[in-house]
């Protein structure tokens, strides 16, 4: 059979991404902080995030970039529970689909999840696979009524959830909403009976949902949320819910939170938080979670390690420390953040070759923050972004903000 060519014209339609573009875009900026050496550091962490060795010059420095916002991902109780799950289970995982057979600390695992998290909770070896896992038979139909949904993305929404629009554009209609635009999404409830949004709880430049706007459109016309909360897990509520999780009372069967546990939480991985039984059966072989591999045995063990830590009086000091650093930085520094009460801060300078000359000038004085640029931020917005923790002494948020101030002063940029 001869196939059946269409054309031979081999150029995509780039109605969901555009490499060229992009690669384009980001290419200049990556390309000023490598002639800078502001990228690919390699370092000795032995000593924790507050004094890692640069390698090549062997000098020590205080990361100001690291998503493991409250320091588990060095705290004992996570590496003993690494070590012993290894030790008791001498084995490193089944390497196998999950659900055919599943380890009892999996299970012991996803019990301890949902206790913590009050509710179902489905565990996998990352967030970004949930989520290929997650959206398709989202938009397919086959979590609600097995009528395929309208998936309106947040302009905004995590790169591993735009990803997938070309997959849900060959199920269903994939609509572009600007950024946290409550009345254009309104527009689109009001003319589709089905519809779903994706978005993330914490932005990871800054910004949070509009929740309250949010819930309102899914008791008006059924909405279907989908959040990405990796940056507030742990940071945020009780027992480190996280900033979405914290502000409902209840997960319902139109409702999904996903959160990587490989950043606050302080394991690897990542876990959806459900609203139904009937989603947790279901999605267990949903894609990915199906034909890749599972959780490993060391990160079940540290993931469990953690829990013990969220079930603890530490979590609360470790959130109240943060709180802490946070009013601190922005008593000090102006930036578009300042006041919203999150930890990711992007102090704007202009043009890339500042923002890296910034980002240099503080890895002089032992801090490191990244340089960000388009397409992470708008194209005239770089600067440098940093994540306060809860594991910083106070004493070197003051130093970092005193050296941050005296720099901006010296570039002439206002803070
Ligand atoms: C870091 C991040 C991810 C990726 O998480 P993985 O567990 O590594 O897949 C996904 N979403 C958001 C919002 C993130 O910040």
């Amino acid at each position: 059979m001869k196939p059946d060519f269409e054309s031979i014209n081999v150029i995509g339609k780039n109605l969901f991404r555009n490499n060229a573009k992009m690669v384009a875009a980001s290419e200049v900026g990556y390309r000023i902080a490598q002639e800078q050496n502001m990228i690919g550091i390699r370092v000795d962490a032995s000593a924790g995030q507050n004094k890692l060795r640069d390698i090549a010059t062997g000098k020590d420095f205080v990361n100001l970039c690291s998503c493991s916002y409250l320091g588990l991902n060095s705290h004992p109780a996570v590496l003993q529970g690494g070590i012993d799950a290894l030790q008791s289970q001498g084995i490193t995982g089944l390497a196998m689909a999950e659900y055919r057979i599943r380890l009892s600390v999996m299970e012991e695992l996803e019990q301890e999840l949902r206790d913590l998290f009050n509710g179902p909770v489905l565990p996998a070896i990352s967030c970004s696979a949930l989520t290929a896992g997650i959206l398709p038979l989202l938009a397919s139909g086959h979590l609600t009524d097995g009528e395929p949904m309208v998936m309106v993305f947040d302009k905004c929404a995590h790169f591993s959830m735009a990803f997938i629009k070309p997959i849900i554009a060959d199920e269903t209609l994939v609509l572009n909403c600007p950024h946290n635009d409550m009345m254009y999404l309104e527009e689109i409830c009001k003319k589709y009976p089905r519809v779903a949004y994706i978005c993330d709880g914490v932005y990871s430049v800054g910004g949070v949902a509009d929740l309250a706007a949010l819930l309102s459109l899914q008791e008006r016309y059924g909405l279907f949320l989908y959040f990405d909360d990796s940056h507030s897990l742990s940071v945020e509520g009780n027992n480190g819910e996280g900033h979405i999780r914290s502000r409902l009372a209840a997960l319902n069967d139109r409702t999904i939170i996903v959160a990587s546990i490989a950043k606050a939480f302080g394991s690897t991985g990542g876990i959806a938080m459900l609203g139904s039984e009937k989603h947790f059966e279901f999605l267990y072989r949903a894609g990915p979670l199906g034909w890749s591999q599972s959780l490993r045995i060391a990160a079940i063990g540290t993931t469990l390690g953690s829990i013990k830590v969220h079930k603890s009086a530490e979590l609360h000091t470790l959130q109240q420390q943060l709180t802490h650093n946070i009013a601190l930085f922005d008593r000090q520094i102006t930036t578009l953040q300042r006041g919203n009460g999150l930890n990711i801060k992007v102090v704007e300078v202009g043009d890339q070759g500042k923002a890296v000359h910034l980002s240099k000038a503080l890895y002089e004085k032992g801090f490191y923050c990244s340089p960000v640029f388009f397409p992470i931020v708008g194209r005239d917005r770089a600067g440098v972004r940093l994540m306060l923790r809860g594991d910083l002494p106070a004493e070197i948020v003051q130093s970092f903000v005193d050296q941050l101030k005296d720099i901006l002063r010296k570039m002439d940029v206002q803070h």
